[in-house]
């Protein structure tokens, strides 16, 4: 295998915060970084040399964005089919375009999981309101999932009992949905898996995750799990990561339940919001292995340097258009701030994070939530 050397030209598809700060691990190498997004303000517009501009169906695009590269590479992972195979055409696609496709939809994704063997909780598809109602009948409480397009908790609703399935399908648009039982959490982790071509791969620690409303709040690392939940994480992911044939990142989330079982929630074939604070944990970031992973060069030690945590800030913090307070927060001794450069704050989005690092993780914690509620200003 040959590795894409620093001066070559990595292609993103998606110009988020994950591409932001993609592509400036890919700069920190040496290398050039152009980005396909349907905005063209996104966030890694600041960081790329060129900006196809194009919603990600655009096969044309795409081809035209693998053209001006030597490797292209993926920050989201509803990437059209047809665009996805445009690119695999031209340039090298990492990860490939048949793991993108089985990732893209989360009952095709939860299929592939269950007949591999590996591990998750109870669950039906429902492609009408009575096969929703049956569903839930069987599994009991319940959440029902959009297969395509939700994140961050969006396109999904949850039910107590059958009686409110048909609402509830019916409130995600009525197409298929994936009936999931509710699960009783102990706790939430993942696993984050780097895998080249010639599969050689790294897997960082689980990191501990806590949502609100189905959005990451927070997330520390190394994550303090028992022994052979951690151990039994790190197995589970690097077992889809080969079977997946993952090139690049995969993010494996993952739930602890009450009686010590170790379930695959989702995937992700690329950087994470849990990963976040590699830049200041990790020997090697998140973002770093990436671009490592997809140019085939050697992966970067996944040791602990210091225990850390980040704290996810929305756009709820933004206040009758005013910014929060930044120097309150940057005040404490050891926290960071990490802005993705988004014009608009909506509420729920996200737009930035702090981090912070410590001698552990409880205490990394205390100061990332610490800075946060400093940049709430007091109300006019
Ligand atoms: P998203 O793509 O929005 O991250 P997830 O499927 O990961 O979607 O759901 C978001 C969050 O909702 C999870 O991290 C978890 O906190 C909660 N959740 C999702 N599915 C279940 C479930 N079956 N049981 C309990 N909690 C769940
Ligand atoms: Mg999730």
């Amino acid at each position: 295998m040959s590795a894409i050397l620093p001066g070559a030209a990595i292609g993103l598809l998606g110009g988020g915060q994950l591409g932001r700060m993609t592509g400036l691990a890919a700069r920190s190498l040496g290398y050039d970084v152009h980005v396909l997004d349907p905005d063209p303000a996104c966030p890694a517009r600041a960081i790329a040399s060129r900006t196809v501009t194009a919603p990600f169906t655009d096969a044309a695009a795409a081809a035209d964005l693998a053209r001006g590269v030597d490797v292209v590479t993926l920050e989201i992972e509803q990437i059209g089919a047809d665009a996805l195979a445009a690119v695999s055409a031209i340039a090298p696609l990492r990860p490939p375009a048949e793991a993108v496709i089985v990732i893209q939809d989360r009952l095709r994704q939860r299929e592939w999981l269950d007949s591999h063997g590996f591990p998750v909780g109870p669950w039906h598809a429902a492609r009408s309101a009575a096969e929703a109602t049956a569903a839930v009948t069987a599994l009991g409480r319940s959440v029902l999932k959009k297969p395509v397009g939700g994140y961050d908790g969006r396109g999904q609703a949850r039910v107590g009992s059958a009686g409110e399935a048909a609402a509830a399908w019916e409130s995600l648009g009525g197409g298929p949905a994936l009936v999931e039982q509710f699960l009783d959490l102990e706790l939430e982790c993942s696993v984050l898996v780097a895998r080249r071509t010639d599969g050689a791969m790294t897997t960082y620690a689980p990191a501990l995750n806590h949502h609100e409303a189905g959005v990451l709040d927070w997330s520390t690392w190394p994550a303090a799990l028992p022994p052979e939940a951690s151990h039994a994480a790190m197995r589970i992911a690097e077992g889809i990561a080969e079977g997946l044939e993952i090139v690049g990142l995969i993010a494996v989330e993952m739930f602890l339940v009450r009686d010590g079982r170790v379930l695959v929630n989702e995937l992700a074939p690329r950087p994470h919001n849990s990963y976040h604070h590699s830049e200041r944990t990790a020997s090697t970031s998140q973002f770093e292995q990436f671009v490592r992973a997809i140019c085939g060069l050697p992966l970067g030690s996944v040791d602990v340097v210091r225990p850390g945590a980040i704290a996810n800030l929305l756009g709820d913090l933004w206040q009758d258009g005013r910014a929060p307070d930044w120097e309150a927060a940057l005040g404490i001794p050891d926290v960071r701030l990490h802005l993705y450069g988004k014009a608009s704050a909506r509420p729920g989005r996200k737009m930035g994070h702090l981090s912070a690092v410590a001698d552990t993780v409880e205490e990394a914690r205390e100061k990332v939530l610490a800075a946060r509620t400093r940049l709430v200003r007091p109300a006019r």
